[in-house]
């Protein structure tokens, strides 16, 4: 679904990004994991299309389309979206007025799926992002990101500002909604939790702009919590990856 080959990427002459390579199929969990400032937020906006980083060399595919130099919206039509680290605030813009003119779904059947609690629905009349804790905006995130029907989610540290119990009820939801309709996920974390909920078929590691490492999560994991980000260099190519599962094991997971 989504291949990345050989990219480097600069940010005003500043190399940030260097010589990732990335296949991720379709209706697979990717993680990404990484310390402060390796260069996962630019990786998920360079895949978005955000026009401050320069492609330098590599070429992105999406579904075997060349898509390095699409802009963001052609990007958005063809089904790629991502959950922002911190969403920007959209004065004078309600949240229902944006999904009513994004939504590919009626506003009901999206508030069905996101039945948390109150908090949603008094979340519709407010200005998208003004003033919203910080597990707020990723409620209001992911009702836009669920009207989109995207083919491939980028979670950008979803983990973030929300609660345990929130995170859990909005993975298992996300695990649901996007897996079934077999929907990729690039899921870029910090913390144990997210993948426990969604155990990822392969856990990539970043340090320094570079993939240093890819392989099953809970050995990842396990390294990254005992020996630190840099131990993952080592593992380069030694840890196995899992084949893509079946959808009959998604469903029972
Ligand atoms: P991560 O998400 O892994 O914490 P980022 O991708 O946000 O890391 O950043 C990687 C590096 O690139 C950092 O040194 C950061 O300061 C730099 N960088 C990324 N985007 C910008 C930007 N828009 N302006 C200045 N520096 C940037
Ligand atoms: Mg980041």
């Amino acid at each position: 679904m989504l291949k990345i080959e050989n990219i480097t990427v600069e940010y005003h002459g500043k190399e940030i990004l260097k010589n990732i390579d990335l296949e991720i199929e379709k209706g697979t969990i990717h993680a990404l994991l990484g310390p402060n400032a390796a260069g996962k937020s630019t990786l998920a906006k360079v895949i978005m299309g955000f026009p401050q980083y320069k492609v330098t060399s590599g070429t992105i595919y999406f579904e075997g389309k060349d898509i390095t130099h699409y802009s963001m919206e052609e990007r958005v039509k063809l089904g790629i979206t991502m959950i922002f680290q911190d969403p920007p605030a959209i004065k004078n813009v309600k949240l229902k007025e944006l999904l009513g003119k994004i939504s590919k779904v009626p506003i009901d059947e999206l508030l069905g799926k996101i039945k948390l609690n109150n908090m949603v629905e008094e979340l519709l009349d407010r200005e998208v992002n003004v003033n919203f804790s910080g597990g707020e905006k990723k409620l209001s995130e992911l009702l836009q990101v669920l009207s989109l029907k995207p083919k491939f989610l980028i979670l950008d540290e979803l983990d973030s500002g929300l609660d345990l119990v929130n995170l859990r009820k909005i993975t298992f939801l996300i695990k649901d909604e996007f897996l079934n309709s077999e929907t990729s996920l690039l899921i870029i974390t910090h913390r144990g939790e997210i993948l426990h909920f969604l155990e990822p078929h392969v856990a990539h590691v970043m340090v320094d702009g570079e993939i240093v490492c890819s392989g099953d999560w809970r050995y990842v994991w396990k390294v990254i919590t005992t020996e630190g980000y840099e131990k993952c260099r080592e593992c380069r190519g030694r840890i196995p990856l899992f084949a893509k599962r079946s959808s009959s094991e998604h469903s029972s997971s």
